[in-house]
């Protein structure tokens, strides 16, 4: 980076950490509790990192650490801390900020430099979508919240604030795909593997999608006797949801989605189908390579082309597997999921 570049750098991350602090000042009026703000700032450091770079990310979690004190919490206006608990609150948002950064900056590190030419024009194109959007939307809202704040109804207000939420939430699923993404390829990724009740993870992951697939009727048959699986709870949940997000994002409102189980010699497999329009029969082994969407409509949807190669990975990690084909009758996608059935030790835990 030249001298120039890193200087808009650099006055780029600043510019994200004063959008933070407008939405801190816009939820302030709202009486929503401080700490949360910090959740907020948060957020401008992983976007800096992400779009910047790793000085550019320290530098927007130093901005944050002063602002967040200087404008939030008390007393309020100067740079003293009173309170211990802040200090804690304080402390540990700026290591998580420092971690985060560092992550998300060699992802971007390996992304400017790794990979084909497709790879990378795709990955720019996502990064630069599927940041900005939600970020305009978020400068947006809040700007018009903070300007028209005396003339705007409350369900007006109320509209931008849900707005706001639900862009910093597609925000905070964007980066945490990306994060998830380096972390499989730095191999960082260790299963803890347990034995689980499928009907469980499938509610957990229903539980968590559940605003996605509002408009969406979701089925499940699940044998009652099906054996306990071998996995990870927290990565294939993340699975599971990845997979409903693509159903419900790629399947129109009002249709169904399904999930059936059974077993099969030694695995579970488990099978999720949408009644969407399905995926090209040339595509169903490439959606799963990252940053690839199967059709450039797909690309005007949110999205990145990495849920299903996160998918994989955590799959593979956890000895499982994941494939694509499409519904025999009728138009759809069908995603097979299949894991180890948990083998029953005295202990009833599984190695
Ligand atoms: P994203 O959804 O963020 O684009 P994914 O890795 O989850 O990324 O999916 C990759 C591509 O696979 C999508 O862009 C889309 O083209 C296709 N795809 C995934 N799920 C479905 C589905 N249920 N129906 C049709 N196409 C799908």
């Amino acid at each position: 980076m030249n001298g120039v570049n890193r200087a808009k750098a650099l006055g780029s991350s600043l510019a994200i950490v004063a959008a933070a602090l407008l939405i801190g000042f816009a939820l302030q009026r709202l009486h929503i509790h401080p700490a949360n703000f910090a959740l907020v700032f948060l957020t401008a450091v992983f976007v800096s990192a992400v779009m910047y770079g790793l000085w550019a990310a320290l530098l927007a979690c130093l901005a944050s650490l002063l602002a967040y004190n200087f404008f939030f919490l008390p007393p309020l206006y100067t740079f003293r801390i009173t309170d211990p608990s802040n200090i804690v609150t304080l402390f540990f948002f700026g290591i998580v900020a420092i971690v985060a950064s560092n992550l998300a900056a060699q992802l971007r590190k390996q992304a400017v430099t790794a990979g084909t030419e497709r790879l990378r024009s795709a990955m720019l194109t996502s990064l630069s979508h599927d940041l900005r959007t939600p970020l305009a939307s978020i400068l947006g809202a809040a700007g018009g919240l903070l300007a028209h704040r005396h003339t705007l109804s409350d369900s007006a207000q109320i509209d931008l604030i849900a707005t706001i939420q639900e862009e910093a939430e597609r925000l905070h699923r964007f980066i945490s795909n990306l994060l998830d993404m380096t972390r499989l390829e730095a191999g960082a990724i260790v299963p803890r593997l347990d034995a689980v009740d499928l009907s469980d993870m499938a509610g957990t992951a229903l539980r968590r999608a559940e605003q996605i697939l509002a408009g969406h009727q979701v089925t499940m048959e699940i044998p009652r006797d099906l054996p306990l699986l071998r996995l990870d709870p927290v990565l294939f949940e993340q699975v599971l949801f990845n997979v409903f997000d693509n159903a419900a994002k790629y399947a129109p409102e009002g249709t169904c989605i399904a999930l059936k189980a059974h077993e099969e010699g030694s695995v579970v497999s488990v099978e999720i189908s949408d009644e969407g329009g399905g995926i090209p029969a040339a595509d169903l082994e490439r959606v799963f390579d990252k940053f690839y969407r199967a059709r450039a409509g797909d690309s005007r949807r949110a999205g990145t082309g990495l849920g299903l190669a996160i998918c994989r990975g955590f799959l593979q990690a956890m000895s499982g597997a994941i494939t694509a084909r499409n519904r025999a009758g009728g138009s759809g996608a069908v995603f097979v999921i299949t894991l180890p059935i948990a083998s029953y030790h005295p202990a009833g835990i599984a190695t």
